[in-house]
């Protein structure tokens, strides 16, 4: 009887242990929203995306922005700086950790302009771009982490996940949730939030009829967007109202990757100069991957 009983407490222990885990998964993954509190975060620097979360087949944790030497870093958020030190691999480098739980951290600084136990403001100054620890190049080493730094960076998570899929060789730009700009019809610099260019492009009127020179060369990018799996890369689309532009003699081009001004004058067969002056570019360096170019047919 006494063995009877034994076992029933088992059972029960057991059965208890059972039900803990699977509620205490539960109240964990109610709690775990990588999403959350990080809608407005800022992009960290300016430059361009050298090399991108998981790359060196899954050891490289972060994100890296090669921008000019000694220009401005930012903090994305808020926060306490739980480090600012010289490390052998990092470099020079700041950890912030943040309201949500979050950690971001800073690496290969060419100084630190803030100490430990300091509280920054989201966007503050906190260093400059360096070349310093384990780098071979000006760059941003920035990486996120949802919950504590650890040495195995177990809670490091794709910046791409808070700020918008982008890719290597990418230019960006600091101090705005969304770090990529486009150039607008009437050739004007912009920074246009995700929602407002997805909302824009919704209303490309994908059944209208065929208008001479209006046609789009439709991106994966451009197709993801519209959400149309329908659509495939590099098939023509007409637009009866693309960004509001009416003029008939214009045509919009999404840079692909690999294209150069040059490459796109080719295939258009207008000058650099012309492509130039359509698209306000004052650097003939500065064009990246999905920024759209005017094309004017004269
Ligand atoms: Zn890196």
């Amino acid at each position: 009887m006494l063995d009877y009983l034994k076992r029933m407490l088992i059972v029960a222990i057991m059965a208890l242990c059972v039900s803990m885990l699977i509620l205490g998964g539960r109240v964990q993954a109610a709690e775990i929203n990588i999403y959350e509190n990080t809608d407005d975060w800022y992009f960290p620097a300016e430059g361009e995306i050298s090399d991108v979360f998981d790359s060196r087949s899954g050891i490289h944790k972060g994100l890296d922005i090669a921008g000019e030497y000694q220009s401005a870093v930012y903090a994305v958020e808020g926060g306490k700086v739980i480090r600012s030190y010289y490390s052998p691999s990092y470099g020079n480098v700041i950890f912030i950790h943040h309201d949500n739980g979050f950690e971001t951290v800073y690496a290969h600084l060419q100084n630190r302009m803030v100490a430990e136990g300091q509280i920054v403001g989201k966007g503050d100054e906190i260093g400059k771009m360096g070349n310093t620890g384990n780098s071979t190049g000006v760059h941003l080493h920035f990486e996120i982490h949802k919950g504590e730094w650890t040495i195995d960076k177990v809670n490091a998570i794709d910046p791409f996940t808070v700020f918008g899929e982008g890719e290597i060789g990418q230019f960006v730009f600091a101090l705005n949730h969304d770090p990529y700009r486009v150039i607008d019809v009437a050739g004007n610099l912009q920074e246009v939030q995700k929602e407002k260019q997805k909302e824009e492009q919704l209303t490309l009127n994908l059944t209208a009829k065929p208008i001479a020179d209006r046609k789009v060369i439709i991106t994966h990018f451009l197709a993801e967007i519209i959400g149309n799996q329908s659509i495939e890369k590099g098939q023509p689309i007409y637009v009866d109202n693309f960004l509001s532009s009416n003029n008939d003699k214009e045509e919009m081009y999404i840079v692909q990757s690999g294209d150069t001004l040059s490459k796109i004058s080719r295939k258009f067969d207008v000058t650099i100069d012309q492509l130039l002056s359509w698209n306000n570019i004052s650097n003939k360096d500065l064009i990246h991957t999905k920024q759209k170019i005017v094309i004017k047919h004269t």
